[in-house]
């Protein structure tokens, strides 16, 4: 890797591309009001990397920087040096760039001098979770930068990957076993007991060299399987989606032939037509209406009012399946005031071979009128209220009219609402952007982390 660097910075200085490319980053800053860039360098005085992100990728981080996906694969061409891109989810749960990197160095310590220039562009405001495609050089930067930030491995490039590092061994089969392991196991015991049971039909008397990878990756488990991520926010049950849109989109902008600067200016075109996405899918939200198939429920008629049209989609979806479970209190299970209530879904309930399929516990401190948890973590993963609470809400709610009528504040995350960002969606913007170079001019970092960045 070094030698690679060495020769891609060696043919870089002799083009003189180094210095076209701070022209042109100060002439981006010139010409863009709020503009950040920021070069790092190790003591050598050499480039590590070099960071940017305009004034609107600084205002949508203050919004919805809550989740960040960092993504370093845009390397299609060895001739030029990898791009890194900070992306994540608006309010549609469409894309939004919050800023891009050029890589010289992939290391912890370039990485920490990244990170650590990303949080000072953005007031310090650390996201909820992190989500990478590169163990252990980012993971190690990211417990010395971003501290308490869940560091997410990408389920994504860890299928790429294991397409790459197992080669025949891995079947469609095994495929099936692994990708249950990373997105459908509940808790951790159940992840060890797949694993095992997957590495000795897969794996037993082969070669050991073919179990390498495996290793690494299970060292790492905490990171990329549903039974640790489903606790943190993700929004996607675990799973990628947005890497592998995104990373389909970025082909398509950046061709490996491009210039340095060539491929700067089609960043920003990419991250041009996101935008134009975004006031596209804002214009539709205000000017149509959604089909609300459940107008009776003055749950969904509230949901309806409250949520953007994606997100009251995936509600709406939720509570239709939610009609398919049975609610029954356990009342020798309560804690305290807290009551505890297990929601199931059967297959031929009530004859001979009936199935269990699937058993959730919700918690209701009821005499305060209040959900605690549901044992799914979809509140936690998603930041959205599901099928077992709407369930539960839609059958105490018959006994008791009191209770739940509608959608309680737990469950509604301001950056899934329609009023978050629109209608004035500049205004938030602009006060995040007032705000960061307020901050920005009086270089005050909060105390906790001024001994990480000093
Ligand atoms: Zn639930």
């Amino acid at each position: 890797m070094t030698n690679y660097v060495n020769v891609v910075k060696r043919r870089e200085m002799a083009h003189g591309d180094t210095s076209v490319m701070q022209k042109w980053f100060r002439d981006q800053a010139r010409i863009k009001p709020g503009f950040f860039y920021d070069i790092q360098v190790d003591e050598n005085n050499e480039i590590t990397s070099i960071f940017w992100a305009d004034s609107v990728m600084i205002a949508d981080y203050a919004c919805f920087g809550d989740f960040v996906s960092f993504d370093t694969t845009y390397r299609t061409n060895k001739q030029y040096m990898p791009l890194g891109i900070f992306v994540g989810f608006n309010h549609h749960k469409g894309t939004c760039v919050f800023g891009g990197a050029l890589l010289y160095e992939e290391n912890t310590i370039a990485f920490k001098c990244l990170f650590e220039s990303f949080m000072r562009c953005m007031n310090y405001k650390l996201p909820q979770t992190l989500m990478t495609d590169q163990a252990p050089a980012i993971s190690a930067a990211v417990r010395e930068v971003l501290p308490g930030v869940y560091d997410a491995l990408c389920s994504w490039h860890i299928d790429q990957n294991a397409r790459k590092k197992l080669g025949a061994r891995a079947t469609s089969f095994f495929f099936e076993e692994f990708n249950h392991l990373i997105r459908h196991v509940d808790i951790e015991a159940e992840f060890e007991y797949g694993w095992q049971r997957m590495l000795v039909s897969w794996f037993d008397s082969k070669p050991v060299s073919d179990f390498k990878w495996l290793q690494f990756i299970y060292g790492f488990r905490s990171q990329w399987s549903s039974a640790w991520v489903k606790s943190n926010f993700t929004a996607e049950k675990g799973t990628t989606q947005l890497s592998e849109q995104f990373n389909a989109f970025a082909r398509y902008y950046m061709k490996p032939d491009y210039s340095i600067t060539e491929m700067l200016r089609r960043f920003q075109s990419l991250v041009d037509d996101l935008r134009h996405n975004e006031k596209s899918r804002d214009f539709y939200m205000q000017n149509n209406s959604l089909d609300n198939r459940f107008k009776n429920s003055s749950l969904m008629r509230h949901a309806y009012l409250v949520f953007t049209p994606t997100v009251f989609r995936i509600i709406h979806d939720e509570y239709e399946a939610g009609m398919g479970y049975t609610v029954r209190e356990i009342t020798e299970k309560q804690i305290g005031t807290t009551k505890v209530v297990e929601v199931q879904r059967w297959i031929n309930k009530g004859s001979a071979n009936a199935t269990l399929v699937e058993e959730e516990v919700v918690y209701i401190d009821y005499e305060h009128q209040r959900f605690v948890k549901c044992s799914f973590r979809f509140l936690e993963n998603w930041g959205l209220v599901c099928r077992h609470v709407l369930r539960v809400m839609e059958v105490y709610g018959a006994f008791d009219h009191e209770f739940c009528h509608s959608i309680p504040g737990m469950y509604i995350k301001d950056r899934w609402t329609r009023s978050f960002k629109s209608p004035a969606p500049r205004l938030v913007n602009w006060l995040a952007m007032a705000k960061s170079l307020l901050l920005r001019s009086s270089s005050s970092a909060p105390a906790n982390l001024k001994g990480i960045l000093s």
